[in-house]
């Protein structure tokens, strides 16, 4: 039995099958091999070899003949693994040193990179990297061969690292968590787990090379743990952890539709943040007064190809009608940093969180961000529709997003095509030049809503997808405070609502503080709402206003963290702290 530490970013307890999916980034280990297995290696080889061709066949049917450039590049690529000496000396190494061919395989390529480095030649360089890339495919190929578990049987997802579009793709039902080796808690990938009901651990340092597949695997997606082959008494353990908290969840869930007014008589609405159709339901029954962030983007990076304005509207009309009366925040496309959609050729960037996303992206690519616009409007016909534009940084963008509404409300009235009068229309607060000018933006929207996953990024200047300053991202920085803070005030002198839809807004350790920010409205993960609701309850806003004003005059996040904790502990709430 071993024990790994990572960092729990969705709740749950789970025990399955490792199943290892192998996504880029490989690490190869030497497995020696007897005699006597040597020739099915090589026929182990030559099957990878097969299917990495036919693979790359495949992709050319999809291609137009028309596109001779691309077809060629396929082609070439195609014959160098199809290259005698390169199969030759791959055969002779797995039979005179007695290795695995994945060995065998970066061992000829390193020769190969060798003998083009010296050449110096720059064509020649650049052709290396392709024949990297697909040596890396064939041994994709030959390592995916190793999983004994099949992904149509429930099992535990263990990667390198898996992009938010892959973990959308996770069919709940046969993925019973997941761990990977990179991530932080607000990464997207992290978020959509937690939506999905997945338990999920991540940076776990070597998780790839630790677990085999088809160990038997504890995922404790709270305390950030993977235990690997665990004894019959450490499994008998977690089975009742794992009913303590389903009993513990259904208790809370119990009152989960009631509404959330502390004890004094302040009522918050409680929304919940969606990226998928699939969601509602879910959402609805954990007591989600409508919706303060519909991710919309994720309709597109699970795809190939881009949706029309007809699928969205589709989309857009059943989430509305779901939620009805209840408000629907369309949260316009945030493409780019670490979501992609295959179809929209981003560049690619070297700072991605820094570059061409979001309300940028939209204001470069009018026909997307017009296509959405439209769709948005002709679905607000069907309940109440709120639009709120991510990445906000200034006056000039947020007046140029609003000019594209307005555009699109003349072409809809022009064709006679019908929709709701024009839609309160919000900004993302999430960029630190935006909380420096709120009073100003304040002035020319309906309403605020704090984006901490990406405020916090910026403005500590720490990378939310990046596990190695994972630690550092420090939401009781009094920094981040008195940010909050300067929002809320500039909101509510401007006479609009202030929301909170960063994961800090689901978190029950920071909910006495925000309760008495006096945020109008937090929307967070649906999972996290039964557990927020039932703490509003016992809690009194004139006290929280009290925390708040001593947590603004201490000076570092410890010395808060202490304060909220012994908060909690006064007022013997901190049974909450296991809730989520
Ligand atoms: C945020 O940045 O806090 C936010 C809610 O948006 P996202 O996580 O999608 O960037
Ligand atoms: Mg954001």
């Amino acid at each position: 039995m071993k024990r790994l530490k990572g960092i729990g970013v969705s709740p749950g307890v789970a025990i399955g099958p490792a199943y290892l999916l192998l996504t880029g980034h490989l690490k190869i280990t030497r497995r020696i091999l007897k005699p006597e297995e040597v020739t099915r290696e090589i026929r182990r080889f030559h099957r990878a070899l097969e299917a990495t061709i036919k693979d790359l066949e495949e992709v050319k049917r999809h291609i137009p003949e028309e596109m001779v450039h691309p077809l060629s590049i396929i082609d070439a690529h195609i014959l160098m693994l199809k290259d005698p000496s390169l199969v030759r000396e791959t055969e002779k190494l797995i039979k005179e040193s007695l290795v695995n061919a994945e060995w065998a395989l970066r061992k000829v390529l390193k020769k190969y990179q060798q003998i083009f480095k010296e050449l110096g030649d720059f064509y020649l360089r650049e052709r290396i990297r392709d024949l990297e890339h697909l040596i890396d495919k064939v041994i994709f190929t030959l390592q995916g061969q190793n999983n004994h578990v099949s992904l149509n049987q429930p099992a535990v997802i263990v990667a390198h690292d898996l992009s938010p579009a892959d973990t959308a793709r996770l069919r709940p039902d046969t993925t019973q968590a997941f761990v990977t080796e990179v991530g932080s808690r607000t990464s997207h990938t992290a978020i959509v787990a937690k939506s999905l009901g997945i338990p999920a651990v991540v940076a776990v340092k070597g998780v790839t090379e630790e677990v085999n597949p088809g160990d038997l695997l504890i995922v404790d997606g709270l305390a950030g743990e993977v235990i690997v082959n665990p004894t019959q008494e450490v499994i008998e353990e977690f089975l009742d952890r794992r009913l303590e908290c389903q009993e513990r969840r259904a208790l809370l869930t119990r009152h989960a539709k009631e509404p959330a007014v502390t004890l004094d008589g302040h009522r918050i609405a409680v929304r919940a943040n969606i990226e998928l159709l699939d969601e509602l339901p879910l959402a609805l029954e954990l007591g989600a007064e409508g919706v303060g962030l519909y991710r919309t983007e994720y309709l597109y990076v699970t795809r190939k190809a881009l949706p029309s304005e007809e699928e969205l509207f589709e989309t857009y009309r059943q989430v509305v009608e779901g939620f009805k009366p209840e408000i629907v925040t369309f949260r316009t496309l945030d493409i780019g940093g670490d979501k992609f959609a295959t179809k929209l050729d981003l560049p690619e960037e070297i700072n991605p969180a820094l570059g061409l996303r979001a309300i940028r992206l939209c204001l470069k690519s009018p026909a997307l961000f017009k296509t959405q616009l439209r769709a948005i409007l002709r679905a607000s016909l069907y309940g109440r529709v709120r639009i709120m534009f991510p990445m906000i940084s200034g006056l000039g963008e947020l007046r140029r997003a609003k000019t594209f509404v307005q555009e699109v409300v003349e072409e809809l009235q022009k064709e006679g095509l019908r929709f709701e009068a024009l839609p309160a229309i919000g900004a993302m607060i999430e960029i630190p030049s935006a909380v420096a000018i709120a009073d100003l933006l304040a002035q020319e929207v309906d309403f605020f809503s704090i984006g901490t996953n990406d405020l916090i990024q910026y403005a500590l200047a720490i990378d939310r997808g990046n596990e190695h300053v994972a630690h550092l991202y420090e939401p009781l920085h009094p920094a981040v405070l008195r940010l909050i803070k300067q929002i809320v005030t500039a909101g509510h002198e401007a006479g609009i609502e202030v929301a909170m839809c960063g994961e800090m807004a689901g978190e029950v350790f920071y909910l006495p503080l925000l309760v008495g920010f006096g945020l109008d409205e937090l929307s967070m993960n649906p999972q996290s709402i039964p557990a927020v609701k039932n703490l509003i309850r016992r809690l009194n806003f004139t006290e929280c206003q009290k925390l708040v004003e001593e947590a603004l005059k201490l000076s570092t996040p410890e010395e808060i963290r202490v304060l909220v904790l012994s908060w909690f502990e006064e007022r013997d709430l901190t049974l909450f702290w296991d809730y989520f």
